[in-house]
């Protein structure tokens, strides 16, 4: 009761912000109503609260980046994730070419575009479909559904990723591509296009909050020890380069995605998603991150301070 009363507070506070636009360089990203706004929590217990525009599908965009994550960790364990691409800020823009030329051993992060895609090359996979049907259906068990690719946005997005398709080919002849690099970015394509809603965020969310168990299905989706590197990812690199603002006001690790989401995990207690078009230079919704820091001071969420 008291959380979803903070939940209609930050949703009347800040629905008026008029701060941010939508990601241009995607031409279906710019198309989506910019006032959409929802605000979702997913508790253990299997409890969902919703406030808002939770029921829209949306481009997941980078925060898929999280859940690839976790399925290349539950494959071939932290210590050889950590040596293979590393859990270290770059300081460059989410799609920068330029960590690539300092880390020489490895890319620098799972959600950096450049070790995002690495990270997809690293699945075993048999062909470029099994690599799909693997990311597809982990997406689904963390969310409790099927989960499915809106078209539309991954017609856009191929239509428009000649940069990631160069960051492919720069890892490959650096010797960082794992697989073939044009399956590999295609494969990372889908994977930003797969269609989500608030709601299910937050239970995707919340299944790394509530352990590794999804709350609603209550099936065990990754193992507990995989848990501490995902949100370790997420707290150092999960707003690109508004990562450190986004820690100092909330004291949570999260993730953002260009479609407007905002994933933050209050572990042991509950999952936010946020979801509201417009975005700051760095990429990051910029409602999705007020509402982030009124609800954990409201709610005593940090990490930083217990
Ligand atoms: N598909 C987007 C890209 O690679 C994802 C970026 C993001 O959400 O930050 O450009």
């Amino acid at each position: 009761k008291q959380v979803l009363d903070f939940m209609t507070s930050a949703h009347q506070t800040f629905s008026s912000d008029k701060g941010g636009a939508n990601a241009s360089y995607i031409p279906y990203l710019a198309s989506v109503p910019s006032d959409l706004f929802g605000i979702a929590i997913s508790f253990p217990d299997g409890q969902v609260l919703e406030v808002g525009d939770t029921k829209y599908e949306f481009a997941i965009e980078s925060i898929s980046k999280v859940f690839t994550l976790a399925k290349v960790l539950e494959e071939i364990g932290k210590d050889k994730f950590l040596a293979t691409i590393g859990s270290d800020a770059t300081g460059e823009p989410f799609n920068s070419v330029i960590a690539l030329e300092l880390h020489k051993e490895h890319p620098s992060n799972p959600f950096d575009n450049a070790g995002a895609i690495a990270t997809v090359s690293l699945l075993n996979a048999k062909s470029a479909d099994d690599r799909w049907n693997q990311i597809i259906s982990t997406y689904s068990l963390f969310a409790g559904r099927d989960l499915t690719v809106n078209e539309e946005v991954y017609k856009s997005e191929s239509d428009t990723n000649a940069h990631n398709r160069g960051i492919s080919w720069l890892l490959k002849n650096s010797g960082k591509m794992f697989t073939d690099p044009d399956q590999a970015c295609d494969v990372y394509t889908r994977q930003c296009s797969v269609a989500i809603t608030c709601r299910d965020l937050a239970i995707m969310g919340g299944t790394i909050a509530n352990h590794g168990v999804n709350p609603v299905t209550k099936k065990q989706v990754i193992s507990r020890e995989n848990v501490q590197p995902i949100l370790a990812e997420m707290a150092m690199n999960g707003l690109y380069d508004n990562t450190g603002t986004w820690l100092y006001n909330t004291g949570l690790p999260g993730k953002s995605g260009v479609g407007g989401g905002i994933l933050a995990i209050v572990p042991g207690v509950c999952a936010l998603a946020v979801f509201a078009p417009p975005l700051d230079v760095f990429g990051n919704s910029v409602k999705g991150q007020k509402v982030g820091a009124f609800l954990s001071e409201k709610l005593g969420w940090s990490l930083l301070n217990k």
